[in-house]
């Protein structure tokens, strides 16, 4: 679903954050990245949604190159990718439903009656989602009435609403306890093999990726340094 090819990114500070990273990231698992602050993790998710432009190397999300494309076509080609963020990045003041439907063509506008402004469909699929991820009884309520977890579900159904082919999870856990946690990262991994996505999570907690990543990638000062299944982890590193 989603291939890297020799992906090389030079900041202009002269850091090198990745040096020819190749792999493939097949539909339907999880993916983690692991290791030290600064090996590169963020900006390998980076280089995909290009807010990060790589020096060298391509990335092909199915048959589309997402290195070669314009601006326009870009803004296109995100649609087909669901982000998910360790601060959530929801809007406090709007309800849980607004800020799922705020992932409706990236709009981000302040609105009254949801209802008027989106299409049917669109509003059944959110609501679908919400109850997908156990929020059906907070629908009305203000995003910072809500926990932790409850926000980051939010924010996982928000990532969802335009039926993504991939999702880009950036920390997800980072501000949750355990138990929350480890209740997010199964509700991804279950999202992901349901809607056959491929997911690539940057994730800090080793002991979490081999618990619910079906594959684990290491990086290290840019480079790949591990491929594969979370049990072999231990062996190898
Ligand atoms: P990680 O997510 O694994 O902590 P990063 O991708 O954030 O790693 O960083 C990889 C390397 O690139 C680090 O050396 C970091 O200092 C550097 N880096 C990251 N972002 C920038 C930037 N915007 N400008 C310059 N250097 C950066
Ligand atoms: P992360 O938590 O993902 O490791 P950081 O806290 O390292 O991210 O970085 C925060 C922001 O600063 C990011 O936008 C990153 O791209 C940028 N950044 C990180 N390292 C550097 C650097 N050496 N020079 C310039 N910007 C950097």
């Amino acid at each position: 679903m989603l291939i890297l090819k020799q992906l090389t990114k030079r900041y202009n500070t002269g850091d090198k954050a990745l040096t020819d990273v190749t792999l493939n990231i097949p539909a339907g698992q999880v993916t983690a990245l692991i290791g030290p602050s600064g090996a590169g993790k963020s900006t390998l998710i980076r280089c995909v949604n290009r807010l990060v432009e790589p020096t060298q190397g391509q990335v092909f999300l199915g048959e589309t190159e997402l290195t070669g494309l314009s601006q326009r076509q870009l803004r296109k080609a995100r649609r087909r990718m669901g982000m998910i963020f360790q601060e959530y990045a929801l809007i406090d003041r709007l309800t849980v439903m607004e800020n799922v439907l705020s992932g409706y063509l990236g709009y981000t506008g302040f609105w009254r009656s949801y209802l008027r402004r989106y299409p049917q469909h669109v509003i059944k699929e959110a609501f679908r989602l919400l109850e997908r991820v156990g929020l059906s009884d907070f629908i009305d309520k203000r995003a910072d009435e809500l926990s932790g977890g409850q926000r980051q579900r939010v924010g996982i159904a928000r990532a969802l609403l335009q039926s993504p082919d991939i999702l880009l999870v950036d920390e997800p856990t980072a501000s949750l306890d355990p138990k929350t946690s480890r209740q997010i990262m199964r509700l991804i991994k279950e999202l992901c093999a349901e809607r056959q996505l491929a997911a690539i999570i940057n994730i800090h907690d080793v002991q979490l990726a081999q618990l619910y990543a079906d594959r684990i990638i290491g990086l290290r000062a840019g480079e790949l340094v591990f491929d594969g299944l979370p049990d072999q982890l231990d062996a190898e590193i």
